[in-house]
């Protein structure tokens, strides 16, 4: 057994670490809560992606299958959280004058790219709440008949005094959900949340569905309950969201659950919360207005794998700083490593081998668990080693950060023969997702959208250059130099991932 190490998450719902056991044995079912897809995703957002796509790959990695289901959020996320503020579809169609559905479709799309560019595998369903809405309807009648609803004008509103121990989640204290208190009227709890929201006589809203308690759309914090008791059971394995969800979202989707199910469990055994992206202005928002997407690194010439590395090169429930400093280092570092493995598959002669091994895998966890032992089969002493190593780092509550200077150990580790250490860096990229076994060093040579001159011509000129150190001319060497530094390309001489330039970042 080559992957030994016990795991262990941590748990929001004890804050505590605790060994992993899966209520099936094969089988791990998890749901994620999903984008609310009215603007692009911030890289905040993607953080909360990569995450859970670490802990997926983990999984298939420990030979486990998984079953991921994750939502899209189209309806009824308020601009505030706790049930206060306009729904934010809502909000951005009127502002942009365009259709809805048109705004849902299209950021569902740019959502999925943006997925797609990191490496993030597809879950096994997406679920969209606008196909849902009757199953919510039908959701929110059980409640009302279990006596944890009321009527009032705005809808139907969630007593959270119906249920035990309400805000365990959050660790809340009755004070400080006073915070929460808005203006609908009738709500008889500060902390109460609506299950549908009716809309105010005379209005039309563009999504507007029928319903017991008139005309209007669901509460956002039904969608993940109805979602997630629909395609995973009323006790699944791992519930993930960032730590913001912590606070209210999954607070009020525990409570919903306990009512529908008259009893104390909370639908998941695990609730698993990534920390923020903070930049100098804090937390990472899309309501901020400025923030940074995918497409803009793309756009400074950081292809976005080194974004995946800067979050597994930090811990997913350690705040994460992002600045173009912090960028830089990921990127410097991808381009290292990738170096680093390609010198490997020359040496090791390996591309029919890499071929083999990209076809016996494919997202599904039986086809993981065989692709692994392909690989790893036969493995020598020391690269079992370290293959060792790299196991009980992420088994250990995803300690990616540890993780990583194993594989880059692998990579350097000269006793081991190269065949052996591209295998390693194969097994352990099913669980990285860098995709390193094909990714090369153009792909990570972007040109900035601003940048004056294009690849080919920045490695003509580079070519020139060489030939005029060959040729002893340092002065027209130093010229190119110049001139390719006043187009925004740095020349770097030595570097030792033998990187000749890089577009230089900025703000
Ligand atoms: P939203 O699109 O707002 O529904 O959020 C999608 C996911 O991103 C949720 O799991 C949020 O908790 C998470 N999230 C939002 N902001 C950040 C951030 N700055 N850092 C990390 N995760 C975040
Ligand atoms: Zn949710």
């Amino acid at each position: 057994m080559t992957h030994p190490a016990p795991l262990a998450f941590f748990n929001s719902l004890t804050r505590d670490i605790a060994p992993f056991t899966p209520i099936d044995p094969d089988l791990v079912r998890i749901y994620s809560c999903g984008p609310t897809v009215y603007n692009f995703a911030h890289l905040g957002n993607l953080r909360a992606y990569v995450f859970t796509d670490t802990l997926r790959r983990t999984l298939n990695w420990k030979g486990y299958a998984v079953n991921h289901v994750v939502n899209i959020t189209d309806v009824g996320h308020l601009t505030s959280d706790a049930d206060a503020g306009d729904d934010k579809m809502e909000a951005a169609a009127s502002a942009a004058g365009r259709d809805i559905w048109d705004i849902a479709a299209f950021y569902t799309a740019a959502f999925k790219a943006d997925l797609g560019a990191l490496g993030i595998l597809s879950p096994t369903l997406w679920s969209v709440a606008t196909d849902h809405v009757q199953d919510m309807i039908a959701f929110a009648r059980t409640i009302e008949d279990h006596g944890a609803a009321y009527r009032i004008a705005g809808g139907l509103y969630f007593d959270t005094t119906r249920v035990p121990d309400y805000g365990l989640l959050a660790g809340a204290r009755p004070d400080e959900t006073i915070g929460r208190i808005d203006a609908v009227a009738g709500k008889r709890n500060p902390a109460d949340f609506a299950l549908w929201r009716a809309s105010p006589v005379g209005e039309r809203r563009q999504m507007e569905w029928l319903s017991p308690w008139g005309p209007g759309a669901p509460g956002w914090h039904l969608e993940c309950s109805v979602m997630s008791l629909k395609y995973l059971g009323k006790q699944f394995d791992i519930h993930t969201g960032g730590i913001d969800h912590r606070e209210i979202h999954h607070v009020n989707e525990i409570a919903q659950n306990q009512a529908f199910t008259c009893s104390a469990e909370t639908g998941a055994n695990l609730w698993m919360h990534n920390n923020f992206l903070v930049d100098r202005g804090g937390k990472m928002s899309k309501s901020k207005g400025d923030f940074a997407t995918l497409a803009s690194l793309v756009d400074r010439g950081v292809p976005p794998l080194a974004y995946r590395l800067l979050c597994l090169a930090s811990h997913y429930r350690s705040e994460l700083e992002f600045s173009p400093d912090s960028l830089g280092a990921a990127l410097t570092r991808l381009k290292r490593i990738v170096a680093g493995v390609t010198l490997l598959r020359d040496q090791a002669g390996a591309a029919d081998w890499i071929r083999a091994v990209a076809e016996a895998g494919d997202s599904r966890g039986a086809a993981t668990r065989y692709q692994r032992d392909l690989i790893e089969v036969g493995l020598s002493a020391p690269a079992r080693a370290l293959l060792a190593r790299f196991d009980a780092a992420v088994a250990a509550d995803l300690m990616t950060p540890q993780a990583l200077p194993v594989l880059e150990d692998a990579i350097a580790a000269k006793v081991i023969p190269a065949q052996e250490r591209l295998r390693l860096v194969a097994s352990m990229d099913l669980v990285l997702g860098l995709g390193l076994l094909t990714l090369d060093r153009r792909a990570l040579s972007l040109r900035p959208a601003d940048a004056a001159l294009d690849d080919a011509a920045v490695e003509t000129l580079l070519a020139e250059r060489t030939a005029a150190r060959a040729a002893r001319d340092f002065a027209a060497s130093d010229a190119i130099r110049d001139q390719l530094a006043s187009a925004g390309v740095e020349v770097m001489d030595g570097d030792p991932a033998r990187w000749e330039w890089r577009a230089r970042l900025t703000e």
